[in-house]
């Protein structure tokens, strides 16, 4: 891996008369300002350097440390101080006039449509991007992310694009499972549900909609009152703002549902629209792209980072922490795309999301608790056949990010159950997950503790679709087979609309 930089020191009037500064600056640097923070010998190079009539030129080469545009800023300095003090001579500015990074590479990019980057060669196992930068993008790091992304896109590859990592935690012991229809063409035989008009959306009746309250209670009653849960409310409509500091701006835009508010809500100027739609019963939709503004965001994609505006910027004192809330205060939204299946896989779907904070052992403790409760839940309540496996962190997977994080604590368990449909070799549903999420929202959103220690955080997402799936898929539809706890809260069948 090599940066390689042509820079061109603007100077204020002719560098000639500082000569003698010059090269005893050039000639010292390599030991000095270009060694400082690098590990031996490992430092910037300079290659060559020549005077302009009114810059001074340098050829920097480096490797990973103290890159090429961060040694031509600390040349920048020097020259400036030392021009500056005995000539009166300023640095008017830095510009690159060839920038390239090469990287050992076993393939070609895809995509070579990257911010402030001009070219992408691939020659004799090298990436060569050429950059266009300026001081600004220098300073401001660019190069050093272009390497990054770089680099995340050649790892990727070599995980296969979406590949998880999974590995068994727990596994409840095998049972037979006597009813193995697909619940969801049960459901709308009995009329229990409808499909809502848009793709992987359900209507759902008086029946299901009991059972995921039911759902809802057991969590209550088994978690969130026990535990000291308290309720907020997070919004469902994410800015961008929010997804930059949870991450998700880095990978999401493929699933989400994008949020464009209009131009303006005066009539007049809508007016040819509805008079369109008037005549013809046609929503102009085409007519609708010129007049909404750009997407503000997106629908609510993973519930808890929208929750972090409320903790953003604090110091929360000791006495709060650990903070314990959940949110059930709408529907998600994703594009599933050609995934979308039954009540299982849809593109509006209901959950609760638990979220902690607190120091790293509040935090491990927590957890620790919430997963004692849900195996409770599941072996005793449920009655279900589940598994518990490590996967990659949610917040990773959702970032694009295969692979799992640097230490052992921070991750996600998923929760997963077979469904009998599918037979025995079928795949299983992940119902719901329980992350450590570490310091990583916490650092996203920069909230501090009292106390001054590392603040971390964990979240829970309960997907009530995926519970009722699971939960029918291994009981089947008539609550005499279900187990009694169910049974007791779900009470007599609520009343069903007769349709002729
Ligand atoms: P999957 O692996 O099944 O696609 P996921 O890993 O994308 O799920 P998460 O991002 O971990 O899902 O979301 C947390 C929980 O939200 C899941 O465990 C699940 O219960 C629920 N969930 C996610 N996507 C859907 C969906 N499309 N339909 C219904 N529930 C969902
Ligand atoms: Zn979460
Ligand atoms: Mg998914
Ligand atoms: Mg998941
Ligand atoms: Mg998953």
């Amino acid at each position: 891996m090599e940066f390689y930089l042509k820079a061109s020191l603007k100077t204020s009037a002719d560098p000639a008369v500082g000569k003698e500064d010059i090269e005893k600056i050039m000639a010292e640097a390599e030991k000095t300002i270009l060694a400082k923070g690098a590990p031996e010998g490992e430092g910037a190079k300079i290659k060559s350097w020549t005077l302009g009539d009114k810059s001074i030129d340098v050829e920097l080469t480096s490797g990973r440390y103290v890159r090429v545009h961060d040694a031509a800023m600390r040349l920048k300095k020097a020259f400036a101080e030392s021009l500056g003090k005995t000539h009166k001579i300023g640095i008017r500015g830095v510009e690159s006039e060839t920038f390239t990074i090469t990287v050992p590479a076993d393939r070609d990019l895809k995509n070579k449509n990257i911010p402030y980057v001009k070219s992408v060669d691939f020659k004799d196992g090298n990436l060569i991007l050429a950059l266009e930068v300026g001081e600004a993008e220098m300073r401001n790091q660019v190069p050093d992310r272009i390497l990054t992304l770089i680099e995340d896109k050649l790892e990727q590859g070599d995980y296969g694009a979406k590949a998880e990592h999974w590995n068994l935690l727990w596994e409840s012991a095998d049972r037979p499972f006597p009813y193995t229809n697909d619940p969801t063409e049960d459901m709308l035989k009995e009329g229990w549900l409808k499909r809502g008009s848009s793709r992987g959306q359900w209507i759902h009746g008086p029946v299901t909609t009991r059972l995921f309250r039911v759902f809802e209670q057991i969590v209550f009653d088994e978690i969130l009152v026990p535990l000291g849960y308290d309720e907020m409310i997070f919004p469902k409509m994410v800015m961008w703002d929010v997804w930059k500091h949870s991450g998700h701006a880095k990978g999401i835009y493929p699933e989400i549902y994008y949020v464009c508010p209009p131009k303006t809500r005066d009539p007049e100027y809508w007016e040819d629209v509805m008079d369109y739609y008037k005549v013809t019963h046609e929503v102009p939709v085409e007519m609708l792209k010129d007049k909404i503004g750009d997407p503000i965001g997106g629908m609510c994609y993973a519930q808890c980072p929208p929750s972090w505006g409320f903790f953003q910027g604090e110091t929360i004192a000791t006495e709060s922490l650990p903070v314990l809330i959940f949110d059930r205060s709408g529907t998600s939204h994703r594009y599933e795309s050609g995934g979308i299946h039954g009540i299982e896989r849809v593109d509006e779907f209901h959950r609760i999301e638990l979220v902690w904070l607190g120091t790293k052992e509040q935090v491990v403790e927590t957890t620790q608790k919430l997963h004692e409760r849900y195996m409770h839940i599941f072996n005793d309540l449920l009655d279900l056949k589940w598994r518990k496996a490590w996967v990659t962190p949610w917040f990773m997977a959702q970032e694009g990010i295969a692979g799992v994080a640097a230490d052992e604590v921070t991750g996600t368990t998923d929760y997963e159950a077979p469904l009998p449909y599918r037979g025995s070799e079928g795949e299983w549903l992940e119902f719901q997950n329980v992350s450590i999420n570490g310091e990583k929202y916490p650092n996203g959103f920069n909230v501090k503790s009292q106390s001054g220690e590392k603040l971390w955080s964990g979240c829970s997402g309960v997907g009530l679709e995926r519970w009722t799936a699971v939960f029918l898929a291994q009981h089947g539809l008539d609550p005499e087979n279900w187990p009694p706890e169910v049974q007791k809260r779900f009470g007599k069948m609520p009343k069903q609309v007769k349709f002729l």
